[in-house]
């Protein structure tokens, strides 16, 4: 007679139980239990937290149908799977890679996700370490129960902070790119012109990093309050004024059944879309060290969560461990390099608290994003954001009230000087025994002028949208600390002469063949664009080279 159908049931013991009180408990021959949990050696051992198997009831056996029995293992009650797949040290300390990439944030997810397009089917070997965990799969703004201001104070829950510094840094699978606003302006002609990289080839990594990301002009197309402001805008002086350009995919699913439930971008998309690919990824792997042999890089030595030391091997290493993350390893490998970890910049902020009257507008305001760009004569962005903390969908739900506020949120240009820097603390050391980083920051005399050039930028921006600039609580108008705009650049940055630069114009460290870093510390100037969109298009073009060296 042919096997029947049957559905085994688990049961989790608990303190109490061991194999002959389960078999009191659901009436089972204690010899069938044991033979069903082989794995259980002595039937009156403590189980506390073990899965025993239970033989199936009786009334689920469909004792009259004559079919065979499936043989797909629909459940695994051994599988350990993660909603990524994960390697462990253990297994990578055994290998040699092509390529190691350190970080998976904007930088990180960028090199791999282009390496794997490039060297498809080649055989090459990639691993990628992060030092933190699994956070959240997808970026925090595409989980339904987060508006905008519980996206910010979870970010902010979760921020490691680096010295006082006000620029959280986020140690979890894809990185700041988890909660960052997704603005994607490009930096300006007149910024990149004194780039080390011809500006159209820049123009031709803007595309295809733009194409990666969703960026998008149509996230507020058409939404009133956005259109109403932006004709204002446009007709009192900021004719270059636009709908702001954010990683938003506004892709419908196809016809075919392709969902898309990930509309705003972070790196766990590169990381998903590499999986066509195989590589290793290890979480809580952090990477204190690069090591180098006779000016060429051999691998990396990474500190696991339980503080086990391991060395891996690899060709080419990537570091994309952030601005601050990157320096930071490579000072205490004792890379040399006059630069490495100086020259760091970043934006400075001006906020101004609009102010509109709801009957002014129509009955539906939409979301609000309206970005004015910086030119020569304007060393500063503007980003014109609300209303009040809903700039995405949640808005909606709130409250009809007469008056809504927005932001003027502003980003300025600041100089890239020598004497900002990083260094490593000679005494204290981290949890990890890695010595601290010290941030040694402060505005010029031109910064300044920056600053204060942008809070007159913002009232007359304010005037032009016919907008009062109030607020209920503080000032209506005012300069924001330094770090808060989270974009802090440089202290690796590209460019031609290893007096002045870090890296050459492939992310190359000077002087060191394989290694290469690939974040927002390799831009060399801060412009005043939001940086991410720039890492990815230079991230894309790093890892074009490694791809050509490796071919
Ligand atoms: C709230 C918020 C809003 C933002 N809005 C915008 C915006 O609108 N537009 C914009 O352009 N930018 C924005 N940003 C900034 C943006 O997130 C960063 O520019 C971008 O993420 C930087 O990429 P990165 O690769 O340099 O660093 P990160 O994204 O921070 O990635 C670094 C990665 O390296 C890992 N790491 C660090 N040290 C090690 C180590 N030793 N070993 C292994 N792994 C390590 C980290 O865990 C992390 O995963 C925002 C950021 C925040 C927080």
């Amino acid at each position: 007679m042919r096997e029947r159908m049957r559905t085994m049931r688990l049961y989790i013991a608990d303190s109490t139980d061991n194999l002959r009180t389960i078999a009191l408990k659901y009436e089972i021959g204690i010899k069938e239990l044991i033979c069903l949990n082989p794995h259980i050696i002595d039937p009156l051992s403590n189980i506390a937290g073990q899965q025993v198997k239970l033989p199936p009831l009786k009334g689920l056996s469909d004792k009259n149908v004559d079919l065979p029995p499936c043989t797909l293992q629909l459940i695994n009650p051994e599988a350990r799977e993660q909603w990524i797949p994960l390697s462990s040290l253990d297994e990578m300390q055994h290998k040699e890679y092509d390529v190691l990439i350190v970080g998976t944030g904007a930088g990180g997810g960028a090199v791999l996700r282009r390496l794997i397009q490039q060297l498809a089917n080649s055989g090459k070997r990639i691993g990628v370490l992060e030092r933190g965990g699994l956070l959240i799969p997808t970026h925090a703004q595409n989980i339904e129960t987060m508006t905008s201001r519980r996206v910010f104070d979870y970010y902010s829950s979760q921020a490691n902070y680096i010295d006082n510094y006000l620029s959280g840094q986020i140690y979890a699978l894809g990185g700041r790119t988890l909660f960052w606003s997704s603005t994607c302006p490009r930096m300006t002609d007149s910024e990149l012109l004194q780039w080390p990289i011809p500006l159209s080839e820049l123009t031709r990594y803007y595309d295809l990093a733009e194409k990666a990301l969703s960026v998008t002009p149509n996230f507020t197309k058409g939404a009133p309050l956005t259109q109403l402001l932006l004709d204002r805008l446009q007709r009192n002086g900021y004719p270059d004024a636009t709908d702001e350009p954010l990683a938003v995919n506004l892709e419908p699913p196809n016809a075919f059944g392709v969902m898309n439930s990930n509309p705003v971008f972070s790196s766990v998309h590169f990381l998903a879309e590499a999986l066509n690919y195989p590589y290793d990824l290890a979480i809580h792997a952090r990477v204190v060290k690069v090591l180098t042999d006779q000016n060429r890089c051999v691998g990396v030595e990474v500190i696991s969560h339980n503080k086990q030391t391991f060395t891996l091997k690899a060709k080419n290493v990537v570091l994309s461990a952030s601005t601050f993350g990157s320096a930071q390893i490579l000072l205490n490998s004792d890379i040399e390099g006059r630069a490495i970890g100086h020259y760091m910049t970043n934006h400075s902020r001006v906020l101004g608290l609009g102010q509109i009257n709801r009957n002014e507008f129509p009955e539906v305001l939409g979301p609000l994003r309206i970005l004015v760009p910086g030119q020569i004569d304007r060393p500063y962005q503007i980003q014109i954001i609300g209303p009040d903390n809903y700039p995405w969908v949640q808005y909606a739900e709130q409250p009809l009230r007469e008056k809504w506020s927005f932001f003027l949120a502003t980003l300025g240009k600041v100089e890239t000087r020598y004497d900002n820097y990083v260094s490593l603390d000679p005494v204290k050391r981290d949890k990890d025994g890695v010595p601290e980083l010290n941030i040694h920051f402060s505005y010029s005399a031109k910064d300044e002028e920056v600053i204060r050039l942008m809070g007159e930028g913002v009232k007359q921006a304010a005037a032009a949208m016919n907008a009062a600039l109030v607020s209920d609580e503080g000032p209506a108008l005012c300069q924001l600390t330094i770090g808060s705009d989270i974009h802090e650049m440089g202290t690796c940055r590209m460019g031609e002469d290893p007096s002045t630069s870090a890296t050459n114009h492939f992310g190359q460290i000077h002087g060191i063949t394989g290694l290469y870093v690939a974040d927002n510390s390799v831009i060399p100037t801060s412009g005043t664009a939001n940086p991410t969109l720039t890492t990815v298009a230079l991230a894309f073009r790093t890892a074009d080279e490694i791809a050509k060296q490796l071919k």
